[in-house]
């Protein structure tokens, strides 16, 4: 395992992964991925792992307080899904998602605060293994970041959350005093 550091909007990401089984047009197109993300939010992006885990296939993510977390890992098996054969990952995007959700409080905050948005997200259909709340959320983060249609009630819910209501893609305000 080798772990490369890359500059992606000022902001240094790591990704941690055996040169052996993963090309470097899979690396390539999982930093061209994060390049879609809101400086804000790339901040928060923890050390990415592309290996065997988790066993079953796919991604999985633990926030700071979770064993061995703050972590992304993705077994490298997710290349081949037909959802990760073009340009952008989705796979990585959902578990992004997680991470902003985590580190925003959004789904919590929302289902407190707008329970329209709250409901617009679960009524969409999340078809992975693990279900819960925060699937949601991460599917809905990965289509707004990846441009995909989505329903305007889903779209103004995610873009009202508390990831998004300060962050001004590609632009984020920084005052500098001195
Ligand atoms: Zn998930």
């Amino acid at each position: 395992m080798q772990t490369r550091e890359f500059q992606i909007r000022g902001v240094t990401i790591r990704i941690r992964f055996d040169a052996n089984q993963v090309s470097e047009s899979q690396i390539r197109q999982l930093v061209i991925t994060l390049r879609l993300l809101p400086v804000n939010h790339l901040r928060h992006i923890p050390l990415i792992t592309v290996g065997n885990r988790p066993p079953a296939g796919g991604g999985g993510s633990a926030h700071p307080g979770m064993p061995g977390g703050p972590y992304i890992r993705l077994n490298r098996n997710i290349f081949q899904s037909p959802w990760n054969r073009g340009t952008y990952n989705y796979t990585l995007l959902h578990e992004v998602g997680h991470v902003i959700d985590w580190t925003y409080n959004s789904m919590s905050r929302m289902r407190r605060d707008d329970r329209a948005g709250y409901q617009a997200l679960l009524a969409h259909t999340h078809r992975g293994r693990t279900q819960g709340p925060g699937e949601h959320f991460a599917d809905a983060y990965a289509d707004f970041i990846i441009g995909k249609r989505m329903s305007a009630a889903r779209r103004n819910a995610l873009r009202q959350s508390t990831a998004f209501k300060n962050v001004v893609a590609g632009a984020d305000m920084m005052c500098t005093v001195g």
